[in-house]
């Protein structure tokens, strides 16, 4: 298998609580430009309680359409309309 992105897999990033339990897709992405820290999130609004710390290799795993977007440089985000479209697409 070859891992997409350029972070190390065992990089610390955040999903949200929904997806960790796979009761939601991922639907938001952020690489935050301060830190560099990846976000997964669904589209359910989050408090600072949702926000669940896994590994980037453990996202990928869950959701190996994460991969499509592995090149987008930090101080980005992108949506899509659910989990069920390629990244980038209406
Ligand atoms: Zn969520």
């Amino acid at each position: 298998m070859v891992f997409p992105f350029a972070d190390d897999p065992d990089t610390a990033c955040i999903v949200c609580r929904h997806v960790l339990d796979k009761e939601k897709k991922i639907t938001y992405v952020s690489h935050d430009a301060d830190d560099g820290m990846w976000q997964f999130l669904c589209g359910e609004s989050h408090t600072e309680e949702d926000a669940r710390l896994v590994s980037l290799f453990s996202v990928y795993r869950m959701d190996e359409t994460v991969g499509q977007i592995a090149d987008m440089p930090c101080g980005c985000f992108i949506e899509r309309e659910n989990g069920d479209v390629n990244w980038g697409e209406e």
